[in-house]
């Protein structure tokens, strides 16, 4: 299982597979971002505020604030 996130609407999904990219509320395709591996510990980004239960650090690539994300083990 992987968690999913959305660059354009900030959706946050667990998916073992690429999550379909229909009718995101943001316009058009979802953009989807795979952060990593579902886990035991929480990670949230302290721009775009999603909250994540990851293995380890997630990908920081594709904030939907800009940039990079900026997560904070919690
Ligand atoms: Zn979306
Ligand atoms: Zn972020």
């Amino acid at each position: 299982m992987d968690n999913y996130l959305c660059q354009k609407c900030s959706t946050h999904i667990q998916s073992d597979k690429q999550p379909t990219s229909f009718n995101c509320p943001s316009g058009s395709t979802h953009k989807w971002t795979k952060l990593g591996k579902v886990g035991t510990l929480n990670y949230q980004c302290s721009k775009c505020a999603t909250l994540v239960k990851a293995a380890s650090q997630p990908t920081s690539f594709d904030c939907p604030d800009g940039g990079s994300h900026r997560w904070t083990k919690l």
